[in-house]
C-alpha cells in the first residue's frame, strides 16, 4: 500500500533511539517541563541559529502565544495569506484582531510582498508569512517593509522546519518564527507539539511566561497566559528524530527533484517553483492543474493517496468571511484553491513507488 506520509516506516528506522528516549522519561517521571524540554530547546535553537527556542503545545499555540506576546488584539490588523491551514487565521481572530488577506505569488504559493505593501495601513501590527509546503516566503522584502513601520513579521513555519532562506533556517527568518511538530510535519512528534523562535531576550521571556499561564514564578501571574507547554515525552521523541532529520530532508529533496523532473514541461501541470535563494523540505509536494479532478480520479484508481491542501481559501470560509478584510485581488489564491493537489511525500518513498505515482498523474492529466 502506498502511504501519503509513511510514519510507520520512519518509526522502524528510528525505533531504538525513540524507545530509549521515551523509556528515560518514564524512568525519571518528570512528565511536565522535564529535562528533555530544555535539551530540545537548546538543540533547536542551535539548529536554526535563533537565540531562543520556546517549546510549546502545538503550532497553533506557538502562533497564538506569539501574537499575545506582541500585544496584538482588538482594533489591530494582521496581514496574511488566505492560502494556508486555518490555524494561521484562527489565532488572529482569537486575540480579537482582524485578518487582512492579500494574494499569493503563483510560482511559490507564498504571500506576495507587493500585495502586502499595498495593504499596510495605520492599524497594521503584524504580518504572518506562511512557509507553505516547506518553502519560506520572500522574508527579507517583508522584513524591510515592516521594520521602519514598527510592524512585526511572524513566520508560520509549520510546514517548513529544516528549510533555508538565504542560508538561514526556517524559524530564524524574522522577528518570531513558529513551527509545528504535528506527526505529519517535516519534523513530527507522536502527538501535538510546536516551538517559537526569536532573538529578543524580553520577547522570549514573555513567550515563556504566556506558555505557562502568564506566570513569572510559580502561582504568581503577571499577564494573561495559556496552558501551552510542550510535553516531555514529545520532546524526547523529537530529540530522537532530530538525529536522522538532516538525512530525511536530503531524501525528501531527492524525491522532490524527481517529481519535478518527471513533470517538467507538461503544459497541464504547473510545478512549484523553489526560489534560488531558498530550499524546501517539501512539507507537501503540491502542484496545480486545470485537470485536477481527472488526476485525483486517476490517482485513486491506481491506489495512490493524494490530498488537496487546501480546497477552500480562508477569505471564503464561513467563520472568517465576515470577520476579515480582503485587500486587493485574490485571483491567484482562488485559482490555487481550484487547481492545487498534493502527492505522497516522505523520506521512505522508493523510486518504484514514486514512478507509480508519476504514471497515474500523467495518465490523469491528459496529453501535454
Ligand atoms: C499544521 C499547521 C499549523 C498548526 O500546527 P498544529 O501543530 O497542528 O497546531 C499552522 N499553520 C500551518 C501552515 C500548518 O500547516
Amino acid at each position: 500500500m502506498i502511504e501519503f506520509n509513511d510514519l510507520k516506516a520512519q518509526y522502524r528506522s528510528v525505533k531504538a533511539s525513540v524507545d530509549a528516549r521515551i523509556q528515560a522519561v518514564l524512568d525519571h517521571g518528570q512528565y511536565i517541563m522535564g529535562p528533555e524540554v530544555a535539551e530540545l530547546e537548546g538543540k533547536l535553537a542551535a539548529y536554526t541559529g535563533a537565540k531562543h527556542c520556546i517549546g510549546v503545545a502545538s503550532g497553533t499555540e506557538a502562533l497564538l502565544i506569539a501574537l499575545m506576546a506582541l500585544g496584538i488584539g482588538r482594533g489591530d490588523e494582521v496581514i496574511t495569506t488566505s492560502a494556508t491551514f486555518v490555524a494561521t487565521v484562527e489565532v488572529i481572530a482569537l486575540v480579537g484582531a482582524t485578518p487582512v488577506f492579500v494574494d499569493i505569488d503563483p510560482a511559490t504559493s507564498t504571500i506576495d510582498p507587493q500585495a502586502v505593501k499595498a495593504a499596510i495601513g495605520d492599524k497594521t501590527r503584524a504580518i504572518i508569512a506562511v512557509s507553505l509546503y516547506g518553502q519560506c516566503a520572500d522574508m527579507d522584502t517583508l522584513n524591510a517593509m515592516a521594520a521602519p513601520r514598527g510592524i512585526a513579521v511572524i513566520e508560520d513555519g509549520a510546514q517548513s522546519f529544516g528549510s533555508t532562506y538565504k542560508g538561514r533556517r526556517s524559524g530564524n527568518t524574522c522577528a518570531i518564527g513558529c513551527t509545528s511538530f504535528f506527526p505529519a510535519k517535516p519534523l513530527g512528534c507522536y502527538g501535538d507539539g510546536g516551538a517559537i523562535f526569536c532573538h529578543d531576550d524580553a520577547l522570549a521571556q514573555v513567550c515563556r511566561e504566556i506558555r505557562i499561564h502568564g506566570q513569572s514564578r510559580r502561582f504568581h501571574h503577571t499577564r494573561v497566559g495559556v496552558g501551552g507547554r510542550l510535553d516531555t515525552i514529545q520532546a524526547a521523541v523529537l530529540l530522537a528524530k532530530l538525529e536522522i532529520f538532516d538525512d530525511e530532508i536530503a531524501r525528501r529533496q531527492a524525491f522532490g527533484a524527481r517529481y519535478l523532473a518527471a513533470f517538467a514541461g507538461h503544459n497541464l501541470l504547473e510545478l512549484p517553483m523553489i526560489s534560488a535563494d531558498r530550499t524546501s523540505v517539501w512539507g507537501y509536494f503540491a502542484l496545480k492543474s486545470p485537470n485536477r479532478a481527472a488526476i485525483l480520479d486517476a490517482l485513486a484508481a491506481a491506489g495512490v493517496p493524494s490530498g488537496v491542501h487546501y480546497p477552500e481559501p480562508m477569505h471564503l470560509q464561513p467563520a472568517y468571511k465576515d470577520k476579515c478584510r480582503v485587500a486587493g485581488s485574490m485571483t491567484e489564491t482562488d485559482r490555487w484553491s481550484a487547481q492545487v493537489f498534493s502527492l505522497p511525500m516522505h523520506a521512505y518513498l522508493t523510486d518504484d513507488v514514486q514512478d507509480r505515482v508519476i504514471a497515474a498523474v500523467l495518465a490523469g492529466a491528459g496529453s501535454a
